[in-house]
Formats: structure tokens, sequence, C-alpha cells
């Protein structure tokens, strides 16, 4: 009897337990998923809170990206702002970050370049090349990091890494005639066992073959070779240097050359050093000329600007390499006439 009486169970007891268990544990599940959803919710507003206050944090990017689901091209776009601050050091973290995380082969390319070029503006050179390096590995074809490679052997001074960088976009069939010369002309100059004149007489060959390096080859002959340069003053567009021989020491100018040639003639009459014209043609000159003749101390001079021709910038200071579009020899220099800065030294007389 005894037996029977412990295995006997009232069914409906055994229901109410069944469907008791069911009630505790969906509430418990429910109280989670809502704990959770709270939490998460939480989270997101933190998150929208340093977004909209601009302090995104790098593991924020990664967040975004896995947990949100934000568009790749969004996120990218995102950290794009760190580089508009030129805060280049946020930018390579996040780019960093997210690499680890990014399978695609194609978005992980995109993210190597965007890390390659973001080191490049940073300044990093060393570490811009080993990126670029690790893309052509697998992509040989890839052009930004072709020219971007170009560019920092150039800064680097390794020459014939430079040239075969441009025989190979030279194959992509782009032109790289200008590359070339430019390239030629740098390795000319800061070759350290050809003597003097057997630079000025390489970088003349080169100037012959293609006008661009004009400046280089002027640069050089006014520091080494200036009886050349003099010699051969004519055949060059002086316009084109207006600011290197405005500079130009007294006593480097041939004033017999000078006096045959109209440009200069002008130049050095405007600058005050000879008194052989009453006019000329250029309004900045004009003045200038006129202000020799009638003060004593004059409170003008002449002030340059580089107009890229390339992309049209303008930069205050010469550049053989554009740094905004990164051509080649592309600067022209334009003068303006400004207050001398006497004026402020003599202006509590
Ligand atoms: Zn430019």
């Amino acid at each position: 009897m005894d037996g029977i009486v412990l295995e006997y169970r009232d069914p409906l007891f055994g229901i109410i337990t069944f469907f008791l268990l069911i009630f505790v544990i969906s509430f418990l599940t429910y109280s989670f998923s809502l704990y959770k959803e709270k939490k998460a919710r939480k989270e997101y507003r933190k998150l929208l809170k340093r977004f909209e206050l601009g302090k995104l944090k790098e593991e924020d990017y990664v967040h975004l990206y896995k947990t949100y689901n934000l568009p790749f091209d969004s996120i990218v776009l995102l950290a794009s702002t760190f580089i508009h601050k030129g805060e280049y050091n946020k930018a390579i973290s996040v780019y960093i970050a997210l690499l680890e995380h990014v399978t695609d082969k194609v978005k992980k390319e995109e993210l190597l370049e965007l890390l390659g070029t973001t080191y490049f503006k940073g300044g990093f050179m060393q570490r811009s090349r080993d990126i670029f390096l690790k893309i052509l590995k697998f992509s040989p074809r890839n052009q930004e990091a072709l020219r971007h490679l170009l560019i920092i052997y150039e800064k680097l001074k390794e020459y014939k890494k430079a040239y075969h960088v441009i025989e190979s976009l030279d194959e992509l069939q782009q032109d790289m005639q200008k590359d070339k010369i430019y390239i030629k002309a740098l390795t000319i100059l800061n070759d350290p066992i050809l003597s003097f004149e057997k630079k000025s007489e390489e970088l003349f060959e080169l100037y012959k073959e293609n006008k661009v390096v004009e400046r280089l080859l002027i640069q050089y002959l006014l520091q080494f070779n200036k009886k050349a340069f003099w010699e051969n003053v004519n055949q060059f567009n002086i316009q084109q240097i207006i600011d290197i021989m405005w500079y130009l020491n007294f006593d480097d100018i041939d004033f017999d050359v000078v006096a045959r040639n109209r440009f200069l003639n002008e130049l050095y009459n405007a600058k005050g050093y000879i008194q052989t014209l009453e006019h000329s043609d250029d309004f900045a000159f004009d003045i200038l000329m006129l202000l020799h003749k009638h003060e004593h101390t004059v409170k003008a001079d002449l002030n340059f600007d580089f107009i890229c021709s390339s992309c049209k910038h303008t930069h205050p200071i010469f550049d053989s390499r554009c740094p905004h579009c990164h051509a080649i020899l592309s600067f022209s220099a334009q003068h303006v006439l400004t207050k001398g800065f006497n004026e402020t030294n003599q202006s509590l007389q």
C-alpha cells in the first residue's frame, strides 16, 4: 500500500508545477532580455553622446561596425574627420583596430590604403612605405600605392627604388615622362661621387631633353657654377625664377650681362642696385624705381607667391613637388608689392 501512496502524484499538481516552471522561466528570460536591451540602449546612448561631442574612441568605431552594423563606408567617413582635424594618430588607431575585424579582401585593401596615406600625411614615411609595399604584395597594380611609394622613395632619397616604381607605373600605361626626368635630376644632384663640372654637364643634358628641370639646374649653377649660369642666362626663362634673382647677393650678379637682359635690367633697377632706367611696364617694378629715385630708404619690397599650375593652390614658399597635389615642378612665381620691413622701424618717427 505504502508504495502506491508514494508513487501516487496528483496529475493536476504535476500540470500546475509544469506551467509554473514555464512561467518562471519565461519571466526570467523576459526580464533578462529587458535588462539586456536596457543596457544596450544605455550603451548606445553613451556612444551617441560621445559621437555628438566628437569624442568617439577607437574601440567605438569597431563597436559601431560589429555590434550596430553601421556600413563600412560610413565608419571610414567618420574616421576621416580625425584626418581633417589633423589628428592622424587617432585615425591610424581606428584603421588598425578595424583591420583586425574586417575580413573582406577589398575592404582590407581600402583600409590599408587609408592607413598608408594617413601615415604619409602624418610624415611617418617608413611606416607608410611598409604599408604600401604590403598592399603591392597582393595587389601589384594598385596605382595609389605605387604613386605614394614613388614620393616616399623620393623623400627618403632612395632614387633607384623610385625609378623602379616609375617603371612599374610606366607598364600600367601612365605618362611618367616628367617623373623620369625629375628623378634623374635628383639622382645627379645627390650623387656623392660626381664632380661639380660633371654634374653641371649632366644637368644641362637633362635640361635639353626636358625644360621642366630648369629651376633645379639654375639653383645648382647659382650655388656651384655661377659663371655657367651667367653665360647661359639668356636661354633661361628668368621670369619663372624671379624670386631667386631678387634675393641674389649683389656680389653674385654679373651686371654686364644684366645690362643686355631687359627683364633683369628692370628687376635690378627696381631692387635699387642700378639706376639705368626711368620706367617699367611692370607696375610693381615701376613703383619701386620711382621710390628709389626719390627716397633715401625705400619702405617697399617685393613678395612672392607660388601658384601650382596643376591644382591652382597658392603657396608661400617654393617646393619642387606641390604639397597639395604632388605635381612636379608645377609652381610659377608671382610677385606683389609689399611694405618693406623698414616701415615698422621708422613708423615711430
Ligand atoms: Zn598642386
